[in-house]
């Protein structure tokens, strides 16, 4: 027989052999699931103990609550945190005081007092250790992960979470997008801000999400009021459903766990 005859199927076979190869994700990293939502709600908020906090636990499912360490809610209503933490929600680091760079624009809410541009670096890495203390001296636990304050991500041109990498899992960012387990970065993860979007918008991202076998993170601030960024209780409890729904196929979990199988699946590439 022709040799070429026989090479054309063999190189075929090769051919669909490693695009099978290529496009078999591994789901180890998402607990075996199609992919990863996290949700995350910043500032600490009187919302997230009175609304949110009650939606997850009515569905048994847990959330990452960014907290700042001097806000009033924290003081008042460190039992109700306690108990959040004890029913599977993160306690994630917001800072200190939550210091944005008050030299970029549209800054014009920085207090002088808040501005992280005045910061030193040391200042800025100092004030997050002690937010540490302060949520490990609520929940107990050692591993969380950092939300930055405003998404700054610089002092001048030092990268200041360079010098916290050891003390978190990951931090998470607000630039927006969905990636998969090689793409992200932990220093940065990317997430989706939501701020009055259709439950069909967030729905549909995770339909995406649970598609393309990537990480979608949810950025919210209040939900039902609380905050001038807000999302209506309704959107946000059909959010909650389609994932309760779906959990067969969807891993929903709090940031530091997935970062951590994010790192640990990194690791070993
Ligand atoms: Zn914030």
């Amino acid at each position: 027989m022709n040799r070429k005859l026989i090479l054309i199927p063999l190189i075929l076979l090769f051919a669909v052999a490693t695009v099978r190869a290529q496009k078999a994700p591994d789901l180890k990293v998402w607990n075996n699931k199609q992919c990863a939502v996290v949700l995350t709600y910043d500032d600490a908020i009187d919302v997230d103990l009175d609304n949110v906090i009650p939606a997850l636990d009515s569905l048994n499912l847990k959330g990452t609550f960014y907290i700042i360490g001097s806000s009033p809610v924290v003081y008042k209503r460190l039992d109700e945190w306690r108990l959040a933490a004890k029913h599977g929600h993160e306690l994630g680091n917001h800072a200190l005081f939550h210091p944005c760079d008050g030299s970029l624009p549209g800054r014009s809410f920085v207090t002088p007092d808040n501005d992280r541009s005045k910061y030193s670096v040391s200042r800025a890495v100092s004030e997050i250790r002690v937010n540490n203390t302060l949520l490990k001296a609520i929940d107990g636990k050692d591993k969380r992960t950092f939300a930055y304050p405003c998404g700054d991500l610089k002092i001048g041109d030092v990268y200041f979470y360079d010098q916290l990498k050891k003390d978190f899992a990951g931090a998470r960012g607000v630039w927006a997008g969905k990636q998969t387990a090689d793409q992200v970065k932990l220093d940065n993860i990317e997430c989706y801000g939501i701020n009055g979007q259709s439950a069909d918008y967030m729905i549909d991202l995770v339909k995406k999400a649970q598609q393309t076998h990537t990480l979608l993170v949810f950025l919210f601030h209040g939900v039902g009021g609380g905050h001038s960024i807000n999302e209506p209780l309704d959107a946000h409890s059909k959010l909650l459903h389609y994932l309760k729904d779906h959990e067969n196929d969807i891993w929903i979990a709090p940031m530091v766990d997935v970062a951590e199988n994010i790192s640990a699946y990194q690791a070993a590439k």
